[in-house]
């Protein structure tokens, strides 16, 4: 499969079936949304409260087009099980692939796996921001104490 082929398969497969699909009792709650696009995520995030921070579940409920829900999917699958430093990485990797200034190098890095076929909507702005929605709500559940619930209504 080239490039444009494993793009469309993915965010197909991701948007259809969804990893991770639903909500969590206690956690995190981060509301996003993209009003430019119409895109909604409800990210629910479970933090263990050690030293780690690891997220041990992770799940998004939300509407909207196939790339916000697909790299919401897409997203959950890579976070779970992660440390709180991994996952911080995989943020700062993941923006930098998909919005990032200038060409993008290849081949993406090994830790972002999948989610390296993003990179498609890196010459779309508005498409950017829908792939980048549920991140930014994994960033602002990172920024709070994990012991908080948190909604956020913008
Ligand atoms: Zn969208």
């Amino acid at each position: 499969m080239n490039f444009e082929e494993l793009y469309q398969e993915l965010i197909l497969d991701h948007s259809r079936r969804p990893r991770n699909f639903g909500e969590l009792e206690g956690g995190v709650h981060v509301h996003g949304d993209n009003p430019s696009c119409g895109d909604e995520i409800h990210l629910h995030v479970i933090f263990s409260t050690d030293a780690a921070g690891t997220v041990t579940d992770i799940r998004f409920t939300g509407h909207g087009c196939a790339i916000s829900q697909a790299s919401a999917s897409m997203m959950t699958a890579k976070l779970k099980g992660k440390s709180r430093a991994e996952a911080e990485r995989l943020l700062g990797l993941f923006r930098e692939r998909v919005a990032g200034e200038g060409e993008v190098a290849e081949p993406g890095p090994r830790e972002l796996g999948d989610l390296n076929v993003l990179s498609g909507v890196r010459k779309f702005p508005q498409r950017v921001k829908c792939a980048m929605l549920s991140w930014r709500a994994f960033e602002q559940a990172l920024s709070e104490s994990p012991a908080r619930v948190t909604t956020e209504d913008s």
